[in-house]
Formats: structure tokens, C-alpha cells, sequence
């Protein structure tokens, strides 16, 4: 079984409201189970939402330092939300393992989601998101892809 971001999977679930772009994706996912999620609504954040920036985090273990207590999830107007995103990821987590998850496919440069170890992405954003450091706390192996919004 594969886990993806829904938003590569064709679910409107980011923040602006959209989907994401990853034609890539299609071609890989072809003929083989999948399970969808967004832990960002699994914590309960509503479509639209604002962003969601981290405060004290060390780059590239962004998500590993919010799960630490280390640093924090804040929106433009300072709303904490840490706990909805570790809540998200949490339930995300606990799908996957249940279903039998072996290899995760995740958007890149997101707080939820961003997986860039080697900072090789020229994208701005996290380079470690909060579902990702718990899936790699579990083993589970991740690739990133690169995706810009679907284009309105
Ligand atoms: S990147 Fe992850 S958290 Fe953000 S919309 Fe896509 S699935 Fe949800």
C-alpha cells in the first residue's frame, strides 16, 4: 500500500482551497492501491486555511522540533496550531501503519508534508514537514514530489 498527499491526489485540500499539479505521480500511482489523506484536516484545519510558518525550528528538522516541543506552528496572526498539525499527523500515521503502508509519496515544501533531507529542492518552504518526521520515526520510506498548485 502507498500513502499520498490527497492534494497530489486530486483533493482541493490546501490551504488556498486547490489541488496540486503532479502529472508525475499519475503515471506512478497507475494500477496500484493508494490510500489519500491530509492530516491537516485530519486535525481538524478547515479548506480555506491560513499558512502556517514554524518558529524555532532548525532547518531541515523543522517537523522533528515541533514533535520535540522545540518549536511551534503559528499563522499570520499568531494562532498557535501545532496541536491540529501533530494531531493530523498523528492519525495519519496510525492509518497508514493499519493499512500496511510501505512507501509514502508527499508534497513537497509543506509544513505537513515536506521532505527535502538535502535541501535540494530550490523551493521555498519547510524542508521537513510534522507527517513527515512521525512516518520516518515509524521507518516508513518517503519520496518527495515536487508540485506547484493546480493552476486556477
Ligand atoms: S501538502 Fe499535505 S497537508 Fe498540505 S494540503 Fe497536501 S496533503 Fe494536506
Amino acid at each position: 500500500m502507498i500513502l499520498v498527499s490527497a492534494c497530489l491526489a486530486g483533493q482541493s485540500v490546501r490551504y488556498d482551497g486547490r489541488k496540486s499539479h503532479a502529472p508525475q505521480l499519475w503515471e506512478i500511482l497507475k494500477d496500484k492501491p493508494f490510500l489519500a489523506l491530509c492530516p491537516e484536516l485530519l486535525g481538524g484545519l478547515a479548506v480555506p486555511r491560513p499558512p502556517a510558518r514554524f518558529e524555532g525550528a532548525g532547518e531541515g528538522q523543522e517537523g522533528k522540533d515541533l514533535l520535540a516541543g522545540k518549536a511551534r506552528l503559528v499563522t499570520p496572526d499568531g494562532q498557535d496550531v501545532s496541536r491540529a498539525f501533530i494531531k493530523g499527523a498523528e492519525l495519519v500515521v496510525a492509518a497508514a501503519l493499519r493499512a500496511g503502508v510501505t512507501h509514502c509519496y508527499l508534497k513537497d515544501r509543506s509544513p505537513s508534508c515536506g521532505f527535502d533531507p538535502f535541501g535540494k529542492n530550490p523551493g521555498k518552504g519547510p524542508r521537513q514537514g510534522v507527517l513527515t518526521a512521525l512516518l520516518e520515526e515509524h521507518g516508513l520510506e518517503i519520496t518527495e514530489i515536487r508540485a506547484p498548485a493546480w493552476p486556477r
